[in-house]
């Protein structure tokens, strides 16, 4: 059982689209991060842990959002190559319905939970 060509265009659209959504996100987060900065020289020291604490997160959720995009952009050089839904440890197609919960898996149920 293989992903066929029409599942990997579907697939092709839900990833460019979320790429999309974080490279927008990635815009407005890096906007906030530089908000923070500003605000710590004319702030109160309580406050401005504050914007520490703020700016902290902020900084791990951009982490994130680049992990999940340097994801996508592996998900999408794999549907490119052809090997989009096969599982990086065994080479089994991962199921679809796997991929439908998150379309940047990269390793079938059972090596996942092998890993775990
Ligand atoms: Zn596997």
């Amino acid at each position: 059982m293989e992903l066929s060509e029409k599942n990997q265009q579907r697939f092709k659209s839900r990833l460019l689209k979320l790429r999309s959504g974080l490279l927008r996100a990635e815009e407005t987060g890096e906007q906030a991060e530089e908000v923070v900065e500003l605000d710590q020289t004319r702030v109160g020291r309580l406050s401005r842990m504050d914007a520490m604490q703020a700016q902290a997160m902020s900084v791990e959720t951009g982490r994130r959002r680049r992990q999940h995009l340097v994801e996508i952009e592996k998900a999408l050089e794999r549907i490119e190559a052809g090997n989009y839904g096969e599982c990086l440890e065994c080479g089994e197609v991962i199921h679809p319905g796997r991929l439908e919960a998150n379309p940047t898996a990269t390793l079938c149920i059972a090596c996942a939970q092998a890993l775990e």
